[in-house]
């Protein structure tokens, strides 16, 4: 019986076996079938045996990458170096792609970022006692439908509960990104930091530091999609990861930071970066985001929703919400709404600053010099004014007073108003 329970309880097992994919499985049984070891092992494993929707479901195998290549009609060597070799199964449309890394340990980390080295041809439970988390080193193989979990992963699942596998100094010095994840993971699974694991992300801090700005980008991206990022958000700051990563952050007052911290969880999904760097000012989070390769267009965005962030001066007047929304732009109107609608603080002037907002949105209130009622074309046509930068002057006076009253963007008042300011 105790076997048995090792191997997955008949509830553990049903809850995998309802949410493995059928490619998965079916590339397990071709490697099984050829006399080697295949399991499901990580993330997806992880999430299963949790309820949650598990991501991409990784395969763990005895064979070696070259047996894993000749066993599969159509593979692409996704990471040869490191044995991951994606296989194709099913057929025509149905057609998938699943990732299989052959089994390996690793050598010496002098880099902190990489193994020196991988060798392959390790049993499983070494495959196991390279990975991170406790909770991330649980196998199951899907056709002798049982579970491996030689370190207590489902413990620490049952007990809500993150630890690292072995000593946690040397796993978190040997790959600094760790840390993060653990950052990560304590945001999205909404588990404890074991207090072994938190004491050792200390003497890592240096071994993070050297992260690529990549890595660390995609760990902060995952983090901010957790229900609270504010979990992972508090850890990062009274352990130093918020230092090492993001040193501007790590410079603001506390009371700042927990105002950041509580605007990023309420903020949608799609703000929720603006809400973190909107404490910065747009020229500090412009160089944070360059420094953490965010895209152009991600930066670009998020620097715009930061100089409209605060409360325009007028509170909810509209002229005033109009100049904000011009500012932000057409386009981003909805995100500077969102974020404004998750701002900390006086909740009678943020829901009347929201109310206002949509008004304006919603009546299609003019914002931009393309806009207005009348163009350059017109002013020339009708007032002779030539071409050049008197008419740019002019048109953006105008705009200035569609913006403080919306009822004068018709070409005759506009006309009007240009005969009159001409
Ligand atoms: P998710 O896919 O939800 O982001 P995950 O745990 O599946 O989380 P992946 O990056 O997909 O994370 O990695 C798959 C597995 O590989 C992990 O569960 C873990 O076992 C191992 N792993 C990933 N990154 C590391 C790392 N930096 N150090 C040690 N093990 C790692
Ligand atoms: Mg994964």
């Amino acid at each position: 019986m105790e076997l048995d329970a090792d191997r997955g309880t008949p509830d553990e097992l049903a809850r995998i076996d309802a949410v493995v994919p059928a490619d998965v499985r079916a590339a397990c049984k071709v490697l099984i079938d050829a006399g080697h070891e295949a399991v499901t092992v990580g993330g997806a494993v992880r999430d299963a045996l949790l309820g949650r929707p598990a991501g991409d479901w990784d395969v763990a195998t005895s064979a070696h990458p070259d047996e894993v290549v000749r066993l599969f009609r159509r593979t692409i060597p996704t990471g040869l170096q490191h044995g991951t070799v994606t296989v194709m199964v099913g057929h025509g449309a149905d057609r998938q792609g699943v990732e299989v890394t052959t089994y390996r340990g690793e050598g010496a980390y002098t880099d902190a970022r990489r193994p020196d080295h991988v060798v392959f041809g390790v049993p499983l439970v070494e495959d196991l006692a390279r990975r991170d988390l406790v909770v991330n080193a649980i196998a199951y193989d899907p056709i002798a439908r049982r579970l491996h979990d030689p370190f207590g992963g489902r413990a620490d699942l049952a007990a809500r509960r993150l630890r690292a596998v072995g000593d946690p100094v040397a796993r978190f010095t040997e790959d600094g990104l760790r840390v993060m994840r653990v950052v990560r993971f304590a945001a999205t699974l909404e588990f404890e930091l074991d207090p072994a694991t938190e004491a050792a992300f200390a003497p890592a801090l240096p071994s993070l530091r050297r992260v690529s700005q990549e890595r660390v980008h995609d760990e902060l991206v995952k983090l901010l999609g957790a229900r609270r990022p504010s979990i992972g958000l508090h850890i990062a700051r009274r352990s130093g990861v918020l230092a090492a990563v993001l040193p501007e952050h790590a410079a603001l007052d506390d009371a700042t930071w927990a105002r950041t911290v509580a605007w990023v969880d309420d903020a949608a999904p799609a703000v929720r970066l603006a809400a973190l760097v909107a404490a910065l000012g747009d020229r500090v989070a412009d160089a944070a985001l360059r420094r953490l390769k965010f895209s152009n267009e991600d930066r670009e965005r998020v620097v715009k929703l930061v100089r409209v962030a605060d409360a325009p001066d007028g509170g909810a007047a509209e002229p005033d919400v109009r100049r904000r929304l011009a500012a932000a732009g057409r386009a981003l109107a909805a995100d500077a709404i969102a974020l404004w609608a998750a701002r900390p603080g006086d909740a009678a002037a943020r829901d009347a600053l929201v109310a206002a907002a949509r008004v304006v949105v919603d009546r299609g209130d003019a914002l931009a010099l393309g806009e207005l009622a009348l163009g350059g074309a017109d002013l020339m046509a009708e007032l002779g004014l030539p071409p050049g930068k008197q008419l740019g002057v002019l048109l953006n006076r105008l705009l200035e007073r569609v913006l403080d009253d919306p009822k004068t963007n018709t070409r005759a008042a506009l006309l009007d108003a240009a005969r009159a300011l001409g």
